[in-house]
């Protein structure tokens, strides 16, 4: 049942004694708003009741999809993984992998590529899994926790009040918070109001990605065509079970104007890379899951918040997946936020101390992910070299020893 307008579910910010009568400080956060549920707001719920916090968490769809796209899931997501106590399931939902294979267009090997540990020795370098998989881990985990979730509802606008932030959501309610979290992915529509100028941009790049099946012998490869021919710029495919794997062609941003189907264009595109690609290209037909999107990018130099709200995930760097590092980036901020937020202390400067933090390593991850879409889209670029800044932007991730 919706609540009436106008009642406040979040506890205000009490200050407690010790013994001595004098008073204490107390976590900044205690309850906490959460706007958007996929891996960004469903890790922050979690991170955060994990330590005490009262947790809401709204999402403007009315159902939790049943179907979706596969994802390579690098080490250092599966730290937090670890950390949030879901790596179990996650890992008996994927595949795990800790090379992928190179291949020229004609089906020959070009090099067995390793990839880095970006968790730490004790995982696997990536898993490749389904997005709704890995999704309903989240949302069973949230609940667990007593996370409370309301499907169909938006944020329609907020309020600062000093110690607290206001929330309007579409059904009408007005709540009061510690903090809201904006999580709402690249397309946020609350981003502006919090005085965020960037905006999602192109770059350059079209993607088709299906689901399809795989034979037990293929492990993730990636194929490079031998000239640009006006076709894919790259063709890669990662298992997400014994039996399946996800496809992605990586292609031009717009679709051309040939008045094929979509599987029939996505097959037009493979049709010059063989050895296993021959296999996937087959097994592509008109019932096969599969879309078309252009990609966008946009990264948020700081600070993401105004007041008490505070957007993290997506809303404020998304990059094309070339190294496969949206979701982790997504999941080590929400860890981090609900680390430093919940100690003692003033938001402001745990927020400034979790910039510090996140800037830096998510800059090296657009740097990279730029400059190599932008060597997709020329590929006879003399001084590209994907290989080193892949290599070197994902060790750059790698835990200290
Ligand atoms: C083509 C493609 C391939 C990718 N491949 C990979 C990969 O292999 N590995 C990887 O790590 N990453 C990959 N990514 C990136 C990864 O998908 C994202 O980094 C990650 O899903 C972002 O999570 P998020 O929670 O921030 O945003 P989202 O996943 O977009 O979630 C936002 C949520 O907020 C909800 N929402 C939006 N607006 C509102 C609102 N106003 N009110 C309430 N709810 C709202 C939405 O319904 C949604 O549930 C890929 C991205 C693309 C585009």
């Amino acid at each position: 049942m919706p609540r009436p307008p106008n009642v406040g579910r979040g506890r205000r910010r009490v200050p407690t004694s010790d013994a001595s009568g004098k008073q204490e400080t107390t976590m900044s956060v205690r309850n906490a708003l959460i706007v958007g549920g996929g891996f960004t707001g469903l890790t922050t719920a979690i991170a955060l009741a994990q330590r005490g916090v009262e947790v809401t968490l709204v999402d403007k769809a009315p159902a939790w999809a049943r179907v979706g796209h596969g994802l390579t899931i690098q080490g250092n997501a599966l730290r937090v993984f670890k950390e949030i106590g879901v790596i179990d399931d996650v890992l008996a939902v994927g595949q795990a992998e800790n090379a992928v294979t190179l291949y020229f267009a004609d089906g020959r090997v070009m090099a067995e590529m390793p990839t880095p540990r970006t968790g730490g020795d004790d995982l696997p370098a990536t898993i490749g899994a389904l997005r709704p998989d890995l999704h309903e881990i989240l949302v069973k985990k949230a609940e667990d926790l007593g996370v409370e979730i309301r499907l169909g509802l938006e944020l329609t606008s907020f309020e600062n009040n000093g110690d607290t932030a206001t929330s309007v959501l579409s059904d009408g309610t007005t709540e009061s918070w510690d903090v809201i979290v904006v999580a709402e992915g690249i397309k946020s529509q609350t981003r502006p109001k919090l005085g965020i100028t960037e905006d999602r941009a192109p770059s350059g790049l079209g993607i088709w990605r299906a689901v399809t099946s795989r034979l037990p012998e293929m492990t993730g490869g990636i194929a490079y065509p031998f000239e640009d021919d006006g076709g894919a710029y790259k063709v890669g495919y990662t298992p997400v079970s014994d039996t399946q794997c996800y496809i992605f062609v990586l292609c031009r941003p717009q679709r051309p104007d040939n008045g094929l189907e979509g599987w029939q264009e996505a097959k037009r595109l493979m049709e010059n890379f063989h050895g296993p690609f021959d296999y996937l290209r087959d097994s592509i037909d008109e019932n096969t899951f599969l879309n078309f999107q252009e990609i966008e990018w946009i990264f948020v130099e700081g600070p993401w918040h105004h007041g008490r709200v505070v957007a993290l995930g997506e809303a404020v760097h998304a990059v094309p997946p070339l190294i496969a590092q949206g979701a982790a980036q997504c999941v080590e901020d929400a860890l981090l936020f609900a680390e430093h937020v919940t100690q003692d202390g003033d938001l402001e400067a745990q927020l400034a101390e979790f910039y510090a933090r996140r800037l830096p390593r998510i800059k090296g991850v657009v740097d990279a992910s730029l400059l190599l879409a932008k060597w997709e889209q020329n590929p006879g670029s003399p001084d590209a070299d994907p290989g080193r800044v892949m290599g070197g932007a994902l060790m750059a991730l790698v835990p200290a020893a």
